[in-house]
């Protein structure tokens, strides 16, 4: 939509918000890119103005039923950090393929949704922007940096956030992620700072936050950069959270409880909880925090979670697909308490699903398998890269002259992957997971590369595109088992694909179409009823 529409539309509807405030209850005075607002007059307006707004979302409280009007009670966004397209699909295919042993695909719960939209990620600095400016675009409705959480692009300027909004209407708010809880992406949903790296100053507003419920990863850096700090858990507590950091705390915690945090006892890379891959029996899942959160948030007033699946991201930036499958699945599994949820409060609950931006720029299909995949060459894989790495470096420790053939029986165990010089190479059954000689070579390298210390290892061009700065031997493993099932990466970065958004449940209509993802935040306002006080197009 032009901004001289956007312009058009906030001043049609401008005197009917005024007039509609009371019965509308929250509203946001900022600048703001779009106008929305519960009448009917503007429905039509915006109607013809190509939104996907439609007059029976529209219609004022007093007028219709509250199940005519679908305004949900209870709403949850749940983010795939690093998902669009491709993330999901594979997942998809990898669970049809490997069931099916044909080309059939089996669908995850959220693409069944029945409204599809696609969402442009851009920030005001890039095309392949990070989760810093995505997520504040998806939480406060403004394109800003990257790496800045929670302000406009002047960074300074301190826009109120759904939240923040949805909070003064009386839900209660949860916040969970599967990375560390002042991460970029759940920081955007409490916090308001100039950069994604001032963790302190993240955990600190989320002591002082009105979330109601925390739930995943660590604090990052709880005591500060250097370590001089108070621990943020003691002030978090201090402001009145109960950190629960057992399983048996975590999911005793329920509507009783007050303001709580459940923290993962059980941490990975950075703080996070452990790959899905990776997880013990008794590790919690991103699903226990869900279903906690639910658990804890569930009241007469309604609420608001976002969940983020923050590993996704991850595994895609290390080119890790078989990692980054598992992740999207288990993704799915959290998403799933809320269609259980929603299943037993039908018409009051609206659950949205996307993306923040697409990494790594993964896709189905490589230059040398052309036509062909076979996703399930991926299932010999047993742990990530993350995990791999630490064999890696136990066995470095071990014997400081480790060979690659004191490796290769690990890469067989790991990977499936087998050298050409191994005897099993020979036999017809494993003929799909036996290196080629191109393959094996790059492994060599890898292998040389990934004994010298560090500071050592060459920084050209090619070790850049080679490597991206993880492990040698272990991207080269992912890459090659990759390749070999018909997957491509393209960068260990962010891309600008765009990502696919899904919604099911009261006024979930209104997230149909293609539109930016600045204008999540307008539609979540307005599914909730309520009304943005645009005073200038962004
Ligand atoms: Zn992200």
């Amino acid at each position: 939509m032009s901004n001289t529409i956007r312009k058009r539309i906030v001043s049609a509807g401008l005197f009917l918000v005024m007039s509609l405030g009371l019965l509308n209850g929250c509203s946001l005075t900022q600048n703001s890119s779009e106008q929305t607002t519960s009448t009917g007059t503007t429905a039509s307006a915006a109607a013809s103005a190509g939104t996907t707004a439609t007059t029976d979302a529209m219609v004022t409280a007093d007028a219709v039923s509250n199940e005519e009007m679908k305004t949900p009670k209870y709403i949850f966004l749940f983010i795939g950090d690093g998902m669009s397209y491709v993330q999901t699909n594979a997942a998809q295919v990898y669970l049809g393929n490997n069931t099916e042993g044909e080309i059939a695909t089996e669908s995850l719960n959220f693409t069944q949704f029945p409204v599809i939209g696609n969402v442009t990620t851009y920030d005001s600095t890039s095309f392949c922007p990070d989760s810093a400016s995505t997520a504040t675009a998806l939480s406060c409705g403004v394109k800003t940096h990257s790496g800045v959480v929670g302000l406009e692009a002047d960074k300074m300027t301190q826009p109120e956030s759904i939240t923040e909004l949805l909070k003064q209407e009386g839900m209660k708010i949860g916040v969970v992620s599967t990375v560390t809880i002042n991460h970029a992406t759940p920081a955007a949903f409490y916090s308001h700072v100039i950069s994604r790296n001032d963790y302190y100053q993240i955990a600190m507003q989320m002591a002082t936050s009105d979330v109601d419920y925390f739930g995943g990863g660590s604090v990052n850096k709880s005591t500060g950069s250097d370590k001089s700090y108070t621990d943020a858990y003691s002030i978090i507590e201090n402001k009145g959270y109960t950190i629960a950091d057992t399983n048996e705390e975590i999911l005793a915690l329920g509507s009783s409880s007050g303001k709580c945090y459940a923290l993962s006892p059980v941490l990975q890379d950075s703080g996070s909880i452990p790959y899905a891959i990776d997880a013990g029996a008794d590790d919690l899942t991103f699903a226990d925090y869900v279903s906690t959160g639910i658990e804890v948030l569930d009241n007469d007033n309604g609420f608001f979670m976002m969940c983020e699946s923050g590993k996704i991201d991850w595994a895609c930036h290390a080119n890790d697909a078989m990692t980054t499958i598992q992740e999207v699945i288990d993704f799915s599994d959290g998403i799933q308490c809320a269609i259980d949820f929603a299943a037993e409060h039908p018409d009051e609950t609206l659950i949205l699903v996307t993306g923040d931006h697409e990494t790594g720029g993964m896709t189905i299909g490589y230059a040398s398998t052309g036509y062909d995949t076979a996703f399930d060459l991926l299932g010999k894989q047993t742990m990530s890269y993350v995990a791999f790495d630490e064999l890696v470096v136990e066995m470095k420790e071990a014997n400081p002259d480790v060979t690659l053939a004191d490796f290769l029986p690990v890469i067989k165990d790991t990977f499936g992957l087998i050298a050409p010089s191994d005897p099993d190479a020979a036999v017809e059954a494993n003929a799909d997971y036996v290196m080629t000689e191109y393959e094996y070579e790059k492994l060599e390298n890898a292998f040389a590369e990934s004994m010298l210390p560090e500071e050592e290892r060459s920084e050209t061009e090619e070790t850049s595109v080679l490597y991206g700065g993880y492990d040698p031997i272990s991207v080269t493993l992912t890459h090659i088992i990759n390749n070999k099932a018909g997957i491509g990466w393209t960068s260990y970065s962010h891309t600008g694909t765009p990502v696919a958004f899904y919604a099911m449940g009261a006024s979930a209509e209104l997230f149909a179409g293609t539109y930016d993802n600045t204008d999540v935040f307008y539609k979540m306002l307005e599914a909730a009823g309520c009304t943005a006080e645009a005073t200038t197009a962004a």
